[in-house]
């Protein structure tokens, strides 16, 4: 009897915290849920200097990818001396094959307290210091783009000097505009639970619209989860969890978005691997 193992979508959950303590108990048994159904690699963006190692140890455990960098949301304890911590870390993993990007990094201008100016301008410092480390080891980056794409934007330009980018703009939800302008520097953008809400109409519009050779899926789990694991404010208040996001549900994202564009599962599987390798061209070895 023929199986059909050889014709079964597979995935690239391109940005999943599987370091985070919320897998620390059962991180194993996540992971092979997920494979369980086809996805084939995670890229495990680190957001402190303190997990940098967590990440690496992670990837290589579940045999997926890793990224380094400094979340803007973890800015305002990270010391000057992480960015050489980061630049060292770099340094000594460039071999690596599965370190795929610096990141996640960017800026964050929704929590209030991330919009003090002080803490503009240190969001600013260590946004555009990673974007050098990028480049001084030759890689991509992974975008946390929160009420902030014109400013990432800006110091894309500013760092890039005019030469073409290689990254993701993680959980986008910007103007068409922004979105054209990120596609222009050589990004692809991520889209993940959040298109499962039928309230998000901009969102969902976004990942219907946008071209298919700009879309990679991400779970971003723990967070970001999808309408069926979702917990309302209300039943919060009740005393219900929140429920936790993990990448074994990445298909049942996807599905979502293809019946958005109206094309079929498989074809945004390929369509979207073929993208996360586009985006971050490490990932083509770990995949084979
Ligand atoms: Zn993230």
């Amino acid at each position: 009897m023929l199986h059909n193992r050889g014709i079964m979508p597979h995935w690239i959950d391109a940005h999943c915290h599987l370091d985070a303590p919320e897998f620390a108990a059962d991180r194993i048994k996540v992971r092979a849920q997920a494979a369980a159904q086809n996805v084939a690699i995670c890229v495990i963006p680190a957001v402190q200097a303190e997990s940098f190692a967590q990440a690496r140890a992670c990837a290589h455990e579940g045999g997926d990818a890793y990224a380094l960098g400094i979340h803007p949301l973890y800015v305002p304890q990270a010391q000057d001396l992480d960015l050489a911590a980061l630049d060292a870390a770099l340094e000594r993993w460039q071999d690596d094959p599965r370190l795929v990007a610096v990141g996640e990094m960017g800026l964050d201008y929704f929590v209030p307290a991330l919009c003090e100016p002080a803490m503009r301008a240190r969001q600013w410092a260590f946004y555009t210091a990673q974007l050098r480390l990028a480049r001084k080891h030759r890689l991509p980056v992974i975008l946390h783009v929160r009420r902030s794409a014109d400013m990432l934007l800006k110091g894309l330009r500013s760092i890039g000097g005019g030469r073409a980018w290689q990254g993701i703009a993680h959980a986008f939800n910007g103007s068409p505009q922004q979105a054209q302008a990120f596609m222009d520097l050589g990004f692809k953008l991520g889209f993940g639970g959040a298109v499962t809400f039928e309230r998000a109409l901009h969102l969902r519009h976004l990942a219907q619209a946008l071209p298919l050779e700009a879309l990679v899926l991400e779970t971003d789990a723990p967070d970001m989860p999808p309408h069926w694991l979702y917990t309302t404010a209300h039943d919060r208040q009740l005393g219900v969890a929140q429920g936790r996001n993990a990448p074994g549900e990445l298909p049942r994202i996807a599905e979502a978005v293809a019946a958005l564009r109206g094309i079929s599962v498989g074809a945004l599987a390929e369509a979207t691997r073929t993208n996360a390798c586009q985006a971050l061209p490490r990932l083509a070895a770990l995949l084979v």
